[in-house]
């Protein structure tokens, strides 16, 4: 019988298995790929943005989740700074970018599971091997696998979403949870990009251009959005983009939506009187929206208005000042879908969290089960969010185990 089985080698198990380790509990790793840490090579354009430099509370404040006080205790046991201690110890050196971002100096994702593995006894992991059931029976479970089942007295599932399948993250982990007595919240694309059927057709006008920081809105909804957008020959990308993807994705199910954005910094007001300026009467149109907003977009406005290029603004009607208005304030772009499960780089839903045990990720339904990593219902937005989450609920499920050093 062994202590703990742990399934799934991201970020999640490995720190998991390194906690173990530590506490010399005898475990053993199962991965179903032939190679450790797939998903974890390619974060971060394979540069890994390990974590960032926010406390608990700030950390937490950033989660747009319901349940995000879920992760106080575990990041308070195991947060961003344990984290930076954890691979500076290791001989990985950090550095910081925008302010905020952790990466290996190195700028190699490689160095990062390098280091996870350094403490850990390879024989301890079973690659090639993936996990296909497990039975719970009286306090122990039975680990099943193609060619042999394995008996522990504990198993920590930490099998990731569904995101990116090729890795190996298939979700697996909320069907096992299923079947030993879990509800789960189906998973769902987040932090991604969307389609737009209208930026499509008009790439010549659109692609390439790129909003350092606009507001945002979701047609229905009032909060403003703010952040970087970027125009992409499918659609809408960039920051505000990503961090909006989610509400955009459950919108999309139950109707068409569109997204209204803040193509200048001006108001209402504002704009209107510049257009009511005397000095501004003989200037053409096109060159005063390009002083509002960029030039491409101004092209593009004059287009979708159906003005000529040489109209001059006396010759705008007050319908036509308060269309050019509202493309500026309210530029509306329909959206046609969100990207794929597969091909967000993140994935919400998970097991829920109601049923974990926050201190210890332990399940309150069945004794000695554990769930870590993004197979809960928990996630962040991009900036290393991500990768802490899954280090800090591996290291409580590990630390709880065993008697303590
Ligand atoms: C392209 C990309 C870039 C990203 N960049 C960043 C970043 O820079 N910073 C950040 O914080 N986050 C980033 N993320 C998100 C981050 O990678 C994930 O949140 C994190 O990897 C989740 O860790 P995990 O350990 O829970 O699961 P995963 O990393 O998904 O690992 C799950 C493991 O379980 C194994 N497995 C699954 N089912 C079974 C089974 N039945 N039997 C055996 N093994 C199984 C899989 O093979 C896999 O190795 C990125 C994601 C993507 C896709």
């Amino acid at each position: 019988m062994i202590d703990v089985i742990i399934i799934g080698s991201g970020p999640a198990g490995l720190m998991a298995a390194n906690r173990l380790e530590d506490k010399k509990i005898n475990y053993l790793l199962f991965d179903k790929n032939n190679n450790i840490g797939r998903k974890l090579l390619i974060t971060g354009g394979t540069r890994c943005n390990v974590t960032n430099n926010y406390n608990v509370k700030e950390f937490i404040e950033q989660l747009k989740i319901k349940n995000k006080r879920f992760l106080y205790s575990t990041l308070s046991n195991f947060g961003t700074k344990h984290i930076i201690n954890f691979f500076e110890s290791k001989g990985v050196e950090l550095m910081l970018e925008k302010e905020y971002q952790y990466f290996p100096k190195s700028s190699k994702s490689s160095d990062i599971v390098a280091a996870l593995l350094q403490d850990i006894d390879q024989k301890k992991l079973i690659m090639n091997t993936a996990v296909i059931d497990i039975i719970k029976e009286n306090d122990y479970y039975i680990v099943e696998t193609k060619n042999k089942d394995y008996y522990a007295k504990n198993v920590i599932i930490a099998t990731g979403s569904k995101s990116y399948p090729k890795t190996g993250s298939t979700g697996d982990g909320v069907i096992f949870g299923k079947q030993l007595g879990h509800h789960f919240m189906p998973f769902y694309p987040a932090e991604t990009h969307v389609y737009s059927d209208y930026v499509k057709k008009n790439k010549e006008y659109l692609q390439g251009i790129s909003l350092l920081n606009c507001n945002v809105t979701i047609k229905g909804m009032k909060k403003v959005y703010k952040g970087g957008l970027i125009f992409t020959h499918y659609g809408l990308s960039g920051p505000v983009i990503q961090n909006i993807s989610e509400l955009i994705y459950f919108e999309t199910l139950k109707n068409e939506t569109e997204v209204f954005i803040n193509l200048t910094t001006n108001t209402d007001y504002e704009i209107k009187t510049i257009f009511e300026l005397k000095a501004n009467q003989k200037v053409r149109v096109i060159r005063v929206i390009e002083k509002l907003t960029i030039k491409r977009l101004a092209r593009f406005i004059m287009k979708e208005l159906k003005f000529a290029e040489e109209k001059v603004v006396a010759n705008l009607s007050k319908i036509e000042i308060s269309q050019i208005t509202e493309k500026l304030l309210r530029f509306s772009v329909k959206i046609a879908r969100v990207e794929s499960i597969s091909n967000a780089y993140i994935n919400g839903g998970g097991i829920l969290t109601e049923e974990i045990n926050p201190k210890t990720m332990e399940s309150k339904i069945s004794k000695g089960l554990f769930f870590i990593g993004e197979t809960l219902n928990l996630h962040g937005p991009i900036g290393g969010f991500n990768i802490t989450i899954a280090f800090s609920t591996g290291y409580s499920a590990a630390d709880s185990l065993g008697s303590d050093d």
